[in-house]
C-alpha cells in the first residue's frame, strides 16, 4: 500500500528530490521547506435563514524572493490548511518555471458552494476578503479564482478591498471580469496554457495531435476550454467526465453538443452520445493524450500500472502522487507535470496585472501570442533540464524552478 501523504507532504517530497539533485546548499533547502506567512480566518456569514454560521478560511504566501506573492483561491468542503500550503508553495514553482516576476501564495475556505446561495457566497467573500486584507495587495499578494470561485468572486474582493482603500486598486486581484480591468484571454487562459505544451510534447514523440485521442477528467473552467481548443484543433475526445460521472465515445464526442448539454443539465454525465464512464475508468482508457483537470490524487499506485496515455498532461494540481510517478516514468509515460501545464493561468494573469498597473490593454491575440511564447519557452527550457540531467519532466521542472528560486535567495541574502 501506497504511504498515504497529505498534499504537504507530497510537496515537500518534490522539493527535497530537486534539491538533493541539484546540491542544493541544505540552508536554502531548509528556507525553501516553510511558507513565509499563514493566515487562519474565521468569517461569520449571516446565512439567508437568519442563522450565522463561522468559516475557516486560510492565506498562505510561500516565498516572495522573486516578486509579489500569487495564487488563486479556492471554495471547496475538504480544504486544509496543509492543502493551501502545498498549493502556496507549487505556486512559487509554477511562477518560477515560466519565468514569471511571481512568488507563490493561494487561499482557501472551507464551504460548498453548491449549497449556498449567491447572496451567502458574496458575503462570504466579502468577509473572507478584508480578514485577509492586512496581507494582500498589488505590490504584496495578488489572489485569483481557482477551483470554485470565478470572475464574480474576483470582482467581490476587489470591491471589498477597494472600499477599504477610498479608491479603486484592480490590480488587487486577477481573473476580474473586463469591465473591471480583466484582461482579454483570462478566461481559457490555463486551457490554452494546456493545449500548446500538449502541442509540444505531441512534437516532441513524434505523434500529430489531429486525430489524437484525448481523455479528459473534469470538466470545469480548465477542462471545458480545453475539450473545446482541442477538439477544433482536429484532435479526437473520446472521453469526459465531471465529479458526477462521465461518458465515452471511441468515435469522438462533439465538444459543442457536449458543452450545451452540461449547461441544460448541468453533467456530462448521461450525454445520450456515448456510454457511462466513471472517473476511475477514464484515467485507464487507451488514448494518445489524458488530461486529469480535476483535483488532487486521481493517479495513485493501485491505478497507476492500468494507465495506458501516451502523454498526461496534468491541468489539475497535484493529481499524480509521488508513488505512481515513479512508476509512471518506469513505463515511459510522458508527464507534463501540473507546475509547467497549468502555468497558462498564472501566466495571464500576470498580463492583466501588468495591464492594470499600466492602464493599458492588449488585445486577444497579444495576450495569445505572449501566452504561446511563455508556454513554449517553459516546456522547451524543462526538456532540455530533462535531457541535460536524465530526469523525468517534474524532476526537470523542479529542479529548474527550484534553482531560479534559490538563486533569488542567495542573492538576496537572508534579512537582517
Ligand atoms: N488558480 C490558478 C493556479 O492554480 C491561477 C492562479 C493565478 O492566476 O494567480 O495556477
Amino acid at each position: 500500500m501506497e504511504e498515504r501523504l497529505n498534499s504537504f507532504q507530497i510537496g515537500l517530497k518534490l522539493l527535497d528530490r530537486a534539491a538533493e539533485k541539484l546540491k542544493l546548499d541544505p540552508g536554502l533547502h531548509k528556507k525553501l521547506r516553510y511558507p513565509k506567512r499563514q493566515l487562519i480566518v474565521s468569517i461569520p456569514v449571516k446565512m439567508d435563514d437568519g442563522s450565522l454560521e463561522v468559516f475557516t478560511g486560510y492565506r498562505v504566501q510561500h516565498n516572495v524572493d522573486r516578486g509579489p506573492a500569487k495564487g488563486g483561491i479556492r471554495y471547496h468542503p475538504t480544504v486544509t490548511l496543509d492543502e493551501i500550503k502545498a498549493l502556496a508553495m507549487a505556486m512559487t514553482w509554477k511562477c518560477a518555471v515560466v519565468g514569471i516576476p511571481y512568488g507563490g501564495a493561494k487561499g482557501g475556505v472551507k464551504c460548498n458552494p453548491k449549497e449556498m446561495s449567491l447572496g451567502e457566497i458574496e458575503r462570504l467573500t466579502r468577509r473572507y476578503t478584508y480578514e485577509i486584507s492586512v496581507i494582500i495587495g498589488p505590490e504584496k499578494d495578488i489572489p485569483a479564482p481557482d477551483v470554485y470561485t470565478d470572475s464574480q468572486t474576483m470582482s467581490w474582493m476587489m470591491d471589498t478591498y477597494s472600499m477599504a482603500q477610498g479608491f479603486t486598486v484592480p490590480g488587487v486581484v486577477t481573473g476580474k471580469p473586463l469591465a473591471l480591468g480583466g484582461t482579454r484571454g483570462r478566461k481559457d487562459a490555463t486551457s490554452w496554457g494546456v493545449v500548446f505544451v500538449i502541442q509540444q510534447a505531441i512534437q516532441h514523440l513524434g505523434l500529430n495531435l489531429k486525430g489524437a485521442t484525448i481523455a479528459v477528467q473534469g470538466y470545469g473552467a480548465a477542462g471545458a476550454g480545453i475539450v473545446r481548443i482541442l477538439g477544433e484543433k482536429g484532435a479526437r475526445i473520446i472521453a469526459v467526465s465531471d465529479s458526477r460521472g462521465g461518458i465515452y465515445n471511441g468515435k469522438g464526442l462533439d465538444p459543442t453538443k457536449l458543452a450545451e448539454y452540461k449547461s441544460r443539465t448541468g453533467s456530462v454525465k448521461e450525454y445520450e452520445r456515448g456510454e457511462a464512464v466513471s472517473n476511475e475508468e477514464l484515467l485507464e482508457l487507451k488514448c494518445d493524450v489524458l488530461v486529469p483537470a480535476a483535483l488532487e490524487n486521481q493517479i495513485t499506485e493501485e491505478n497507476v500500472e492500468r494507465i495506458k496515455a501516451k502523454i498526461i498532461a496534468e491541468a489539475a494540481n497535484g493529481p499524480t502522487t509521488p508513488g505512481a510517478d515513479e512508476i509512471l516514468a518506469k513505463n515511459k509515460i510522458f508527464v507534463i507535470p501540473d507546475i509547467l501545464a497549468n502555468a497558462g493561468g498564472v501566466t495571464v494573469s500576470y498580463f492583466e496585472w501588468m495591464q492594470d498597473l499600466q492602464s493599458h490593454f492588449w488585445t486577444e491575440e497579444e495576450v495569445n501570442a505572449q501566452l504561446e511564447k511563455v508556454m513554449v519557452k517553459g516546456f522547451q527550457d524543462v526538456l532540455k533540464v530533462s535531457r541535460e540531467e536524465r530526469v523525468d519532466m517534474r524532476t526537470a521542472a523542479y529542479m529548474l524552478a527550484v534553482s531560479r528560486v534559490a538563486e533569488a535567495t542567495r542573492l538576496r541574502g537572508i534579512y537582517p
